[in-house]
């Protein structure tokens, strides 16, 4: 069966077909974090939804060149650096390198390709050079550049593609330096800011001068250095629809390298946002929650993905610490059948089979029709609890239960949950159970003791083992 995704660019669901539709190549570019501090759940669950759209595109027998961006250089990080007094790289190198701890936590595929903007200057400058060539782009007497979207109407260009914009709200005559802004705001926007003092040392040679560039064309250069001018999809949260990825849309089209007829991007698609008590998850209203909370706190990087993939990506989700505990349960359900299908498969060596699991068909049905999660997980808990009564009858012979994990092993690669087993523990409680260990060295009993009670809250032991302590979940 064809997959088919809903398009925000003409608001429907229609069938994928990249460009390359013959040899199934596909380019995808999800715009990433911009690395000023910890990313929260809610971007996480705009991430895990990349990573199921790559890993179920592979699943599909598509080969995906899977780029994603490191807003390296932006407004906020700039304001933090000036509090912090961190140079810029050594600020944005911690977030990112937490970044990539948390995609993994979350067992995400580390995308293939990870651009800083930072690293892209020399490409940013080359298509603002271009945009301004064509006139689309003008200069500011400070030395800053702006898009100039009454010009690019002008060349037959629409802004406004991704959402519909009310001519009449739009003061295109106003001119927006912040790299955020509101829909009523449409209005011309940076594309190179020219330096000033709270930018401290962050800035780069143009030829407008000094300065650095705005948020939007980072994106521009970066996907388009990478997978062309035209490629086949781009996500983001639904926040960046507007104005980040119509901007995108008009700074790449604006540069007219696409071929005659092609647009820059074939299929967008937006995640809905992840929301605490019907507020939009977020720094600024601080209902937020990291995945290092959440780990701190006990839950596995498996149990968080898996709440975060139980939803449909466009619809938005309220998360509850005890959702969490729900999906702590269901995905046990989940590991308890399998571990049963294991032991089975190991006690008397299965005869091969030709048969196959009904697992990844069902699922498969559900995923081609716009990623609908939830009907897919309603199909993989019937599978427990029909494998679970076909067990319990004493019928099941190994090599069904062969059968049913290689099902399971088959559409996994999808979902990406990996295997109960694999959790890593998180680095606070190691840190713990090593200040424990030298607590014991010392003879300080006391302070060693506080520290297992303090394990124990966090939801974990530690056993005396003859190579050492180990952490062990209670
Ligand atoms: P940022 O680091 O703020 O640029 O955001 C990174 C990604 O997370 C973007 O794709 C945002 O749209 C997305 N995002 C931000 N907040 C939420 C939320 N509450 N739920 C889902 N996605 C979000
Ligand atoms: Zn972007």
């Amino acid at each position: 069966m064809a997959l088919r995704l809903f398009n925000t660019l003409r608001r429907q669901v229609e069938e994928f077909i990249p460009f390359d539709a013959e040899d199934k190549n596909v380019g995808m570019y999800c715009c990433g974090p911009t690395v000023y501090d910890y990313g929260h759940i809610g971007n996480f669950r705009t991430f895990v939804f990349a990573d199921l759209v790559r890993r179920y595109l592979a699943f599909k027998g598509f080969t995906v060149n899977h780029v994603m961006n490191i807003t390296d250089v932006e407004d906020k990080i700039i304001r933090r650096i000036a509090e912090s007094g961190t140079p810029l790289a050594e600020f944005t190198g911690r977030y990112t390198d937490a970044f990539l701890e948390d995609l993994d936590i979350l067992k995400c595929l580390r995308p293939h390709q990870l651009p800083r903007a930072t690293n892209f200057i020399p490409q940013i400058i080359d298509l603002i050079v271009r945009l301004e060539k064509r006139g689309i782009a003008y200069r500011t007497s400070d030395g800053s550049v702006y898009f100039g979207i009454a010009a690019y109407r002008t060349c037959g260009c629409q802004y406004g593609q991704l959402v519909q914009l009310d001519p009449d709200a739009q003061r295109q005559t106003e001119r927006i330096s912040g790299d955020e802004y509101d829909k009523e705001n449409a209005s011309d926007f940076a594309l190179w800011k020219a330096r000033v003092s709270q930018d401290g040392s962050v800035f780069w040679e143009s030829p407008w001068g000094q300065g650095r560039p705005g948020w939007h064309i980072e994106c521009s250069a970066m996907s388009m250095a990478l997978l062309g001018p035209s490629f086949d999809l781009h996500l983001g949260g639904e926040d960046l629809a507007f104005p980040h990825h119509e901007d995108e849309i008009a700074q790449s089209e604006g540069s007219g390298l696409q071929q005659c007829g092609r647009p820059f991007v074939k299929h967008w698609l937006h995640a809905s946002h992840l929301l605490v008590e019907g507020k939009k998850m977020s720094k600024s209203l601080g209902n937020y929650y990291t995945v290092r909370d959440l780990v701190t706190q006990g839950f596995s990087g498996r149990e968080i993905r898996f709440l975060l993939l139980r939803a449909h990506y466009r619809e938005t989700f309220n998360f509850t610490l005890e959702g969490l505990e729900g999906a702590r349960v269901a995905l046990n359900r989940i590991d308890v059948l399998l571990g049963r299908l294991t032991e089975l498969t190991e006690s008397i060596p299965a005869a091969p089979t030709d048969s196959v699991s009904k697992l990844p068909i069902k699922v498969a049905e559900a995923l081609d029709d716009d990623l609908n999660v939830s009907r897919a997980w309603a199909s993989v808990f019937d599978w427990v609890r029909d494998t679970n009564v076909a067990l319990a009858t004493g019928r099941f012979q190994p090599t069904d239960a062969a059968r049913e994990l290689a099902g399971w092993h088959l559409i996994e690669t999808a979902l990406g949950l990996g295997r109960k087993l694999d959790q890593p523990t998180p680095p606070e409680i190691l840190e713990r159970v090593k200040a424990r260990t030298a607590a014991k060295l010392a003879h300080d009993f006391v302070k060693a003791d506080l520290i297992r009670e303090e394990l124990r809250s966090l939801g974990w032991t530690v056993e005396d083992t003859k190579t050492g302590a180990k952490p062990k979940r209670l």
